[in-house]
């Protein structure tokens, strides 16, 4: 993976030393001497990543850090502070200033790419999540993106032969107020029973830790389970396979206490913050294509859907098929009964219109009383019958409209159309003959189905 990396260190020997091993790695490395020009360089160069020095005069790497988290310019740009071996606590303290990870002085060639790779990664996943936000259609509040939710503790599985060392790591991790579960639990993502983080040592005899990966990843309640490997000189193989795989982080034998807590919690903000982005853009996307009354498409989602399927049809002539629905009478519904039960039957008219189409058919509501059944590759005689018995399910059965209230009988018209291919891509043309069917249909007595071609 290739990336613009800042490097920021007011020693010269050290910055020469970051960018001699990151172009050698294909990285374009930009270089800064202090806080000050590190920010303009920030805003100015938009790295990929910024590999941050501690222990700098005047404005130090906290400082800068927090300047940069502050700016909505470079906030979302990972920050990875640089200490040296000797500053455990400063480990705590970048990451308290908004730091996304931290590597030590001095440097070993597999830590630092390994972890500038997985931040590259994340980076790349959090961008496009960010952008496809922005493009999602309507505004989506920030109210789930909750500080406090994010640094909750976390859900931590340890899987490890080893009795003793795993052991000492679950002490580590539930003296420091975090929970840790058992492998069945990280399946679960039942509200608050999910799993952040699963720390795997590689060193296994048992079993296949590569392939535990693999399953983590492959499965759709696991996926975003960060993976911590525990590993050591002997296996870095081992540890480069899996982080392909998607493993996301390594920690190095022997396992030191602060290290672990403090990649746990990186690795815990992490998953939360993409999966609440996937969760925004998830709820975007549905609240862009979805009738919040009826739970259907509505008429945007409708229309591209409609337009896609045309412009097919037009290339391979396969056939498309619309009905369009009208409810007869509605406005007297609304009028004897008041909206509220006119809302009501509109949602049992939607129920009844999804169980009698194909799962392939694109159930809609163009609003009001009107809705719209696009049947893709069904030619116009068979989409007759499919309206007819959808006309037939409404009218057998009165609705209900509540408890000790006598039942509704209601009904509907319909109107198809059909292209096989002798119409351009615009679907205009195809819903104004359903409607001009659908007005016939309502003309000669409601409660049927036409088609003007038929
Ligand atoms: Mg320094």
């Amino acid at each position: 993976m290739s990336g613009r990396i800042l490097v920021v260190d007011d020693i010269l020997a050290n910055r020469r030393l970051l960018q001699a091993k990151l172009e050698a790695r294909y990285f374009e490395v930009i270089l800064a001497s202090n806080g000050p020009d590190a920010l303009v360089a920030a805003a100015e160069h938009a790295p990929d990543v910024i590999l941050l020095d501690v222990m700098m005069p005047g404005m130090d790497g906290y400082e800068v850090c927090q300047r940069l988290k502050a700016n909505p310019q470079t906030a979302h740009i990972p920050v990875v502070m640089v200490t040296a071996l000797s500053q455990q606590e400063s480990r705590l303290q970048g990451l308290r200033a908004g730091a996304d990870d931290f590597i030590t002085k001095p440097f070993d060639d597999f830590g630092l790419l390994t972890r500038i790779s997985a931040l590259l990664r994340y980076h790349s996943v959090a961008k496009e999540l960010r952008q496809r936000e922005a493009s999602g259609g309507p505004a989506i509040f920030d109210a789930d993106i909750d500080a406090d939710a994010m640094d909750r503790p976390s859900r931590v599985v340890v899987v490890d032969e080893s009795v003793h060392r795993a052991r000492r790591l679950s002490d580590y991790l539930r003296r420091a107020g975090h929970v840790t579960a058992s492998l069945q639990d990280a399946g679960d993502q039942t509200e608050g029973r999910g799993i952040d983080v699963l720390v795997l040592a590689l060193d296994q005899q048992g079993f296949d830790p590569l392939r535990l990966c693999a399953q983590f990843k492959m499965g759709e309640r696991t996926r975003a389970v960060a993976i911590l490997l525990i590993c050591n000189e002997i296996n870095q193989d081992k540890a480069l396979k899996a982080l392909e795989l998607g493993a996301s982080d390594i920690i190095m034998e022997p396992v030191d206490r602060e290290e672990l807590l403090a990649r746990v919690l990186t690795q815990t903000r992490r998953t939360r913050y993409i999966e609440i982005l996937r969760r925004r853009v998830d709820r975007g996307i549905e609240l862009s294509v979805i009738d919040p009354l009826t739970g259907l498409y509505n008429r945007r989602h409708m229309m591209s859907q409609l337009s896609q399927l045309m412009g097919r049809s037009v290339v391979d002539a396969a056939p498309v098929s619309i009905a369009a629905f009208d409810i007869d009478h509605f406005k007297s519904v609304n009028d004897t009964h008041g909206h509220e039960v006119g809302d009501d039957v509109l949602c049992q008219f939607a129920d009844r219109l999804r169980e009698n189409v194909r799962p392939m058919d694109i159930v809609c509501r163009q609003g009001g009383e009107e809705f719209l059944v696009i049947m893709p590759g069904i030619p116009g005689d068979l989409a007759c019958m499919a309206a007819e018995r959808i006309r037939c399910a409404v009218a057998a059965t009165p609705f209900g409209i509540g408890e000790g209230k006598p039942t509704l009988d209601v009904t509907v018209s319909a109107g198809v159309a059909t292209n096989e291919g002798q119409l351009t891509g615009d679907p205009q043309i195809l819903l104004r003959q359903a409607d001009d069917a659908l007005y016939a249909a309502k003309k000669s007595g409601r409660n049927r189905v036409m088609s003007l071609a038929a």
